[in-house]
């Protein structure tokens, strides 16, 4: 099954994932399997939804995620003096490997050269 991803409305490339994700054996819940669910990524500053992941077999209903735009950095994060995690991204918060936003190398190279990018307007 392909899983997208958009940015923008612009698609950053496509891969293969499994029909269903299964939870991490670190969970405290017992392991299930589940049916992905196509993903808006909306940015509490602008309001803009700004990322999508989109599933060929996804449920009908869609999730809704509040996070930061590539343009707007969580003033919040930094005045607390913590790093700030996830503006821009698609990835996981919490990298498990079960995740089906888990970084992995078969993530479509457009998608990694955005992850890069923001990673360095983070950090420069
Ligand atoms: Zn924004």
């Amino acid at each position: 099954m392909k899983q997208s991803f958009f940015l923008w409305g612009e698609c950053l490339g496509s891969r293969e994932v499994p029909r269903l994700w299964q939870t991490g054996p670190n969970t405290t819940a017992f392991p299930a399997k589940f049916r992905h669910r196509n993903l808006a990524l909306c940015c509490p500053v602008c309001g803009e939804i700004w990322g999508r992941v989109w599933y060929e077999e996804a449920t009908p209903e869609w999730s809704f995620e509040t996070r930061n735009c590539p343009k707007h950095p969580d003033h919040r994060m930094q005045l607390l003096g913590w790093l700030e995690v996830g503006r821009g991204s698609f990835l996981c918060r919490f990298p498990e490997h079960v995740d089906p936003l888990a970084y992995a190398d078969d993530l479509p190279e457009r998608l990694l050269r955005h992850e890069f990018n923001m990673l360095m307007e983070k950090y420069s």
